[in-house]
């Protein structure tokens, strides 16, 4: 038992492994190892957007509720499931789910599955999209 918790908790934060031009790669190791909560802005020079991954163990619940003052926040569901209460209702979503939340809703969420809840939150400032996909791709082949 006490090897699961320390081989659960082995590692939690974002490495900076390599950069080069242009470029700058990270590792967080196994997410089914992963606990906690980690940011890449600062690790990878993000300049558009936040990204985090987090995992909450069964059980877990997000301790507070916060909303955002410009960003909204899109949360992929790797594994598990959980509930996002938004603005005071709640939300149920598992696997693969991918929900927006908009900046000015209150928000927290909660691990309600029996293993653990991984997700990845990107936020970016809204409506600041100018091109995206076709129309900003520059295709050499
Ligand atoms: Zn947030």
């Amino acid at each position: 038992m006490q090897h699961q918790i320390q081989k659960r908790y082995y590692m939690t934060e974002l490495k900076l492994k390599e950069q080069g031009n242009g470029y700058s790669l990270g590792e967080i190791g196994a997410l089914s190892c992963f606990a906690g909560k980690v940011f890449a802005k600062d690790v990878l020079n993000l300049t558009s957007m936040e990204l985090s991954v987090g995992s909450l163990a069964a059980g877990e619940a997000v301790p507070f509720v916060h909303s955002h003052k410009q960003n909204e926040e899109v949360y992929f569901i790797i594994s598990g499931q959980g509930v996002f209460t938004l603005d005071g209702k709640d939300v149920e979503v598992k696997e693969g789910d991918i929900i927006r939340i908009a900046p000015m809703v209150k928000r927290t969420n909660r691990n309600t599955g029996s293993g653990a809840f991984v997700y990845l939150c990107m936020q970016a400032k809204e409506n600041s999209l100018e091109q995206c996909v076709m129309s900003d791709a520059v295709v050499e082949q």
